[in-house]
Parts: C-alpha cells; structure tokens; sequence
C-alpha cells in the first residue's frame, strides 16, 4: 500500500498535467498537415502513412491508437508517469529483416480491410513525411527465429522429421520468419465486407465499447480505426517470396489463440496437438521446396475471451449426462450467447497480404476458415484433418462434435454416436 501511495504521489509531482481535455472529436481540428488516406491506392506516397501516434495530434488522421490492446497499458505508464507522453520511436535498424514485396492485392479493393500492407517500411515508403516531422510508426514487424518445441523433437525421433541443418537444426530447432501484424481497420471497408452500413459499423462499436472513441460517431472523415484488440503473428518456414508463388506447395494452418492449450497444454481440446502438427508438416514442406505458413490470430476462446470459454467448460461438465459432444456447441450458445464469434471474414488478410493465390494443403477441420478463404479468391487443394493418434483423450468430445456439426474431416463420422463421446468430469 505504501508503495502505491508513492507511486500515485510521485506520478502527480512528475506528471506536466494539463487540465484540459482537448477533445478531438470535431472536424474543425483537422490542420493542414492532416494527410487523407487513400485506402488500396497501389503507391504509397498517394495511399499516405497512417499516423496514430499521440505525440502531435493535430497530425493524426486515425482513430485509437497503436499496439492494439497495449494501447491501454501505455496510457495507464503514462498515467503513472513512467512512460513519456510524447514518445517518438527511433527506428533505426529496425527494418524488416525479410521485404515483404508489395501485391496485386495489396491495391485490388476489398481483398485487405484489417491491416495495414504498407505497415513494415515505414522509412522506404513513408520516409519525406518522417522527414517533415510527421510520428510514423510501423505496424508490422519481420524478424528471424529458431523455434524450439518437444513435438518437433519427438517428430524427429519417429522418423516423421528429418534435420537438415537449415530448415531444421540439428537441435530440433526450426528456423522461421516472424511477423507481426497489429490491427488497422479500415472502416468503409469492413462495414462492404460485413455488408453492413458504415454508420451502424461505427455507432455499433462506439455503443458497444461503452463509448470509447467518440470520433467514430462524430469523424466520418477518418476512415481508419487502430483499435485496442490483439494483433496476430504470421510464422513463415522457408522463402516468403514463394507464398504469392501458386506453383510452389504451400502449407498452411490458420490458428485461433488457445492459450490453455497452445502454452499450458491443457488436454480439453485440440489447439496444441493441431498447431505442432501443423509447424512440423509446414518445415516439411519447406524441406521439399515448398513453403509452410501458420498464422497465430489473437482470438482466445472463439474470439469470447477466457472466462467465457471456463464458464463453458464448467457448465458441458456438470451439465446431465456429463460432458458430451451431442451439447458440446450448444453449451457455448447457452453462456455466450453465440456459439462462436471468430468473424472469418477478416481472417484471410493476412493471406492476401502474402500474395497468397493457391494453399496446396490447408491444416484445419473448421469450414468456417475453409469458406472464409475459399469466398476470398484463394484456391484450397487439399484439407488436412489431425490424426487420430494426436487427439488427446479428453479432448474426444471437442472433435467428435465438431465432425457431426459438420466440421471437415478424413476419417468416417457416421459411426460415433454422440451421446457416447463423454470428457472427463469436473472432480476426476
Ligand atoms: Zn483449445
């Protein structure tokens, strides 16, 4: 408690407090520097920079700010005063380490909505306007890395995986490009995506944030929301070049955040076993010429957040007749109110960020993500189910009550009955 006394006392010493709230909510603010965003022009000096950042706010031609979710806990820094207010990144030698070269559908409209593909190279297309004083700052980030997971070495121990001494290391370690991609709305887009209008896109999710960002009822003009969601990391084995490449194979798994599962390896569903799976298939596909992607989206628990998804698990588990696939969607409805609120819609921008045209093998069973991108423009050759062998036991309900629902699948479903499939109980 006395530590927070003082931390709350020195914040208030340190802290150059301006009283005044300058609301920026109203069309008169926009200054000349004010630069228009031309969204899906197909050269960066007429598309324009987005700029989000606090530091000259008359500059800003977006709505919310940067790092997604993050956001939050920069203001609370800065609240505490720990964190400068006017903070401007020094992006030397920050650059990606791979260029992610510009696409066709980079410019086509409609194909990207939610990010923002001139977010990496901040200094190349954007560099007079950070000359001109103007507080840029990146999206998207590329950097190199070797992932080192239990499952990669017990696929090299089974003969599954070979080491190669580039693709795979000879410490069962994978070599990867990382991206990382932060959330950039583009609103008049989203709403066509949705087919919804643009004012009750805007007026929805003023409303429903509890009125978090006045400008998107009051400033029609910015088209752009950053807004305070997670963002998603595309992990690429072998030569991002080849993914815009249609002849060359590609792996792909498109992966919903479970973190009790991916990080903790809870046995209740599937989502660590499918996205190993999915890393060791993509490095042998690399291994062979081809390219594996597996694209990490922040969307825990269908997207309805961890309390959510316990409160469902508590309830398929003492629910009559105990856990069973036959309910399994149906508990989610009753506590959430949907079953599932991922929207794959925006999904595959990512997809099309890379170019992607063509998925040789696509790593899901959800036909939620198969018509997602398939509605998107890109061709899916074959869908790849995980093998029985590597679906934990309790998570038998999860699977087999995604198989009736509909779910893709290689194996035979008509045989299970549903009633039968039943996890384990609460106290076991
Ligand atoms: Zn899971």
């Amino acid at each position: 408690m006395a530590d927070m006394t003082t931390n709350y006392a020195r914040s208030k010493e340190v802290l150059p407090m301006d009283p005044h709230v300058v609301l920026t909510s109203h069309t008169a603010h926009k200054s000349s520097r004010f630069i228009e965003i031309k969204w899906g022009a197909a050269d960066p000096a007429d598309r324009g920079p987005i700029v989000g950042t606090i530091s000259d706010k008359a500059d800003r031609n977006a709505i919310g700010s940067h790092g997604g979710s993050y956001s939050i806990y920069r203001a609370l820094s800065i609240a505490q005063g720990t964190f400068p207010t006017d903070h401007r990144p020094d992006l030397t030698d920050t650059e990606p380490t791979t260029r992610i070269e510009p696409q066709p559908s980079w410019s086509t409209p409609g194909e990207i909505v939610s990010l923002d593909p001139w977010g990496a190279g901040i200094a190349r297309h954007f560099g007079h306007h950070l000359e001109d004083g103007y507080n840029i700052q990146p999206t998207i980030a590329v950097t190199q890395a070797h992932l080192q997971l239990p499952e990669i070495a017990e696929a090299i121990d089974a003969n599954r995986l070979q080491v190669d001494g580039h693709f795979v290391g000879p410490e069962a370690d994978v070599s990867v490009t990382k991206v990382a991609i932060d959330p950039v709305w583009h609103l008049p887009s989203m709403a066509a995506r949705f087919e919804i209008a643009e004012s009750d896109l805007r007026r929805v999710l003023y409303m429903e944030t509890g009125g978090m960002y006045p400008e998107l009822v009051t400033r029609p003009d910015l088209e752009i929301l950053l807004p305070p969601i997670g963002s998603t990391t595309a992990y690429v084995f072998g030569d991002i070049a080849d993914l815009a490449n249609p002849e060359v194979e590609l792996t792909l798994r498109v992966h919903d955040e479970c973190n009790g599962s991916d990080v903790f390896g809870s046995d209740i569903c599937t989502c660590r076993p499918y996205l190993t799976w999915a890393i060791e298939d993509a490095a042998r596909t690399a291994q062979r010429g081809g390219v594996g992607l597996v694209v990490y989206y922040r969307k825990e628990g269908r997207a309805l957040g961890e309390v959510t998804k316990f409160m469902v698990y508590n309830a398929r588990k003492r629910q009559d007749g105990g856990d069973s696939a036959s309910t399994y969607f149906e508990r989610t409805e009753c506590v959430a109110g949907v079953q599932d609120a991922r929207f794959q819609e925006l999904m595959p921008d990512v997809l099309h960020y890379f170019g992607i045209r063509k998925i040789h093998n696509l790593h899901s069973m959800s036909n939620m993500k198969y018509d997602a991108i398939a509605n998107s423009g890109v061709e899916v050759v074959n869908r790849l189910s995980l093998p029985e062998e590597l679906v934990p036991a309790d998570a038998q309900v999860e699977i087999e009550a995604k198989k009736a629902a509909g779910y893709f699948t290689e194996d035979d479903v008509s045989t299970t009955e549903l009633d039968d499939v039943i996890g384990r109980s609460l106290d076991e």
